[in-house]
């Protein structure tokens, strides 16, 4: 994690575990934090990613954004697992739920446009779509339904991912499979510094995916495109440190992944996560939705599971579709190149009851967060 102490940054939330819970709202820790950023930032324009929709939620509703120095910025990009599935798996699982299955997933994939329908119209025209809140509870409505198959739609990053995992691995019932498409961060990561323009001084690590692969799992994008990667973790002050340790790195031309979150997250992180996803999960190319196919992103259920493996299962074919409407600016937004009010749909007619693209769609997306808290530019 660079080896180094936080040395000239007011120390925010760092302590494992022993800090009081009150100190994590500390007005005169966050003022301090503040203070340095201004005392700090570099002369240039800095532009900070973030790749987490909690992360963003903490910004957007603490206003953080307003409390940064006039260089800094700080965007959302690819963070939002609803967001960045693309049309080509949608398709897929309202396919099979045409054909009979009982499908089941995350209440917010419901709701995001395929190339034809949504599973929520798909649902509404007849098929058996179902809210659940786990692979797990997929599991219980295939054991309650011996006579039918159940497909669980398995979408989110490294946070999720495991969960999926274990319920392949335990012997789930025959008439249980899952439709893959999970997705990793650090290949995100370097996708986004491999797209040019590249504007991006550095990047901030969710907290709970970095929980499963640890720190250390971001070293080689960090070396590899000489940019500084600071795990953070979700509440205000938290975010606060993990950026004045970019601006640190930055001003110091340091490339390094510092562990603004030691409290939750280690060098190494959850090495029975990591040995259950790699059990149950190969590494594969993978498309995001308005980024395109990055490689390695994805994870393939393994073969020796394939009985379990939806596309093995069904086998329905899906073409790569058009993964915005016209008009829509997400393709911009999770390359992290726009903001959601610079879109013109923003708000009029894009809604989060009315979404015209999945940014607006998943809770997590930066453009439903800024229209719940403001759809302020400086937010
Ligand atoms: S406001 Fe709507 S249409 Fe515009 S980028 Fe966001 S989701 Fe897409």
């Amino acid at each position: 994690m660079g080896g180094r102490p936080a040395l000239g940054i007011p120390l925010a939330v760092t302590e494992p575990r022993a800090t009081p819970p009150f100190l994590l709202r500390d007005p005169a820790r966050a003022r301090a934090l503040v203070d340095f950023l201004h005392r700090h930032a570099p002369p240039e324009m800095v532009r900070i990613v973030h790749v987490c929709g909690t992360h963003e939620m903490t910004i957007a509703e603490n206003g953080l954004r307003s409390l940064l120095p006039s260089g800094v910025e700080v965007l959302e990009g690819p963070g939002c697992p609803v967001c960045v599935t693309p049309t080509v798996d949608l398709d897929r699982a309202v396919k099979i739920a045409e054909r009979g299955a009982i499908v089941c997933t995350f209440g917010d994939m419901t709701r995001v446009p395929g190339t034809r329908v949504t599973l929520a119209e798909a649902r509404a025209q007849g098929a058996d779509v179902r809210v659940v809140l786990s692979a797990a509870d997929a599991v219980v409505v295939a054991r309650k339904n011996p006579d039918r198959d159940v497909v669980f739609f398995a979408v989110g990053f490294e946070t999720t991912a495991p969960g999926t995992a274990a319920v392949l691995l335990d012997d789930p019932p025959p008439n249980f499979s899952v439709l893959c498409s999970h997705k990793l961060i650090p290949a995100a990561l370097d996708a986004l510094m491999a797209t040019p323009p590249t504007r991006i001084a550095g990047f901030l690590a969710p907290g709970h995916v970095s929980t499963v692969i640890g720190a250390a799992a971001y070293r080689a994008v960090a070396a590899r495109h000489h940019v500084p990667i600071v795990v953070a973790g979700f509440e205000p002050l938290d975010i606060l440190y993990a950026i004045a340790l970019v601006l640190r790195q930055v001003r110091e031309g340091r490339a390094e992944v510092e562990n603004g979150y030691p409290r939750a997250v280690s060098e190494e992180g959850n090495l029975r996560a990591q040995e259950l996803l790699a059990m149950a999960f190969a590494p594969c190319d993978a498309v995001w939705r308005g980024i395109g196919r990055i490689p390695g992103s994805g994870l393939n259920i393994r073969d020796e599971l394939a009985r379990h493996d939806a596309r093995h299962a069904f086998s329905v074919q899906a073409e790569e579709g058009e993964d915005k409407p016209p008009g829509c600016l997400c393709s911009e937004v999770l390359l992290a190149r726009a903001v959601p009010t610079d879109c013109p749909l923003f708000r009029d007619p894009c809604t989060p009851l009315s979404p015209v693209g999945p940014c607006m769609v998943g809770s997590e997306g930066a453009c439903s967060v800024w229209y719940r808290y403001g759809e302020r530019p400086h937010l």
